[in-house]
């Protein structure tokens, strides 16, 4: 079959490789690409394998045995290291990575599988993986409110969708204008900068946005830090506002697999078209994954049948 192999940093090809072998196998119909795609594309990533390996993490498609329409979530936790017996599978010490989506079959233990409600078509279900996220994310959070989102990709929308849906006063920023458009749109405050709020989500995932969160949170606040920065930088805080303040940072990382069934039932009830962007083959990702991000926040579905 074929599949979209990362040999390396910035090299990714679209190669003959050999059939999946694993408990279920998946003919994929539609794998999203995400901004982990491109950080993992860029500087790799812990959660693959050695070079060359498997890529695309927010896979759709029908169960070769069963035919059954299902998402592939990309982890499955252990369920037995000490964050697994808390009850935070999101941050689970050993957890079973499953990527490959890019690809025309992708093999998957049946625990990573879940049902796609119907009504809901593989391309929006394969973004029930970020949903997801943002769906822990907004449980991470505060009840305030006013709430500012930094960063108007795929993420901060989504984010700013659920912030809405729950009744919260959403401010978004970017500073590219499409994107406050998409996030006025979505019922919040498209604007360039953050002001101050009770609650703020970052969203972006780059040391300087980080640093520009935390400077965006009313005294007594929280920040929650969604965007994951390069492996290896560093940020830097100013420790008053942090003590003076006490402000709380808290990271968010990951669902469980009940908030990736949460994320499938409100693709269901609401309308996610807004994010989805071309359909493209296997053979466009490469160069879609190179092209410079800005502008509308759309995610591509690369269809390995195209
Ligand atoms: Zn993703
Ligand atoms: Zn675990």
């Amino acid at each position: 079959m074929r599949a979209a192999l990362l040999f390396g940093p910035e090299d990714l090809r679209v190669t003959e490789v050999p059939e999946p072998d694993g408990e279920v196998i998946v003919e994929v119909q539609a794998a999203t690409t995400c901004g982990t795609d491109v950080k993992m594309w860029r500087h790799g990533h812990r959660a693959l394998a050695p070079y060359p390996c498997a890529f695309g993490h927010e896979t759709a498609g029908v169960r070769a045995d069963s035919g059954e329409r299902v998402l592939v979530s990309d982890s499955v936790a252990c369920g037995a290291c000490p964050p697994c017996s808390a009850g935070r599978p999101q941050i689970c010490r050993q957890p079973t990575w499953v990527l490959g989506g890019f690809a025309e079959r992708i093999a998957a233990p049946s625990d990573a599988l879940h049902l796609i409600p119907e009504g809901v078509p593989f391309q929006a279900a394969a973004m029930a993986e970020p949903l997801a996220a943002a769906v822990h994310a907004v449980a991470r959070g505060s009840d305030a409110d006013d709430v500012g989102v930094l960063g108007g990709g795929p993420m901060g929308l989504m984010l700013c969708a659920l912030l809405i849906r729950l009744g919260r006063s959403v401010t978004v920023a970017d500073r590219h204008p499409e994107r406050q458009q998409q996030a006025s749109a979505l019922g919040s405050r498209g604007v360039p900068e953050l002001a101050r709020h009770d609650l703020v989500f970052e969203a972006v995932g780059r040391p300087e946005a980080w640093r520009l969160a935390v400077g965006a949170v009313n005294p007594g606040g929280v920040v929650v830090l969604v965007g994951g920065c390069p492996h290896g930088s560093t940020v830097e805080l100013d420790p008053g506002p942090l003590h003076y303040e006490e402000l709380e940072l808290r990271g968010s990382f990951h669902h469980s697999r009940a908030e990736v069934d949460e994320a499938l039932r409100l693709l269901a009830e609401f309308d996610w078209r807004v994010l989805l962007g071309e359909t493209i083959s296997l053979d466009q990702l490469p160069a879609a994954l190179a092209s410079p991000s800005g502008g509308r926040a759309l995610k591509w579905v690369v269809d390995p049948r195209a």
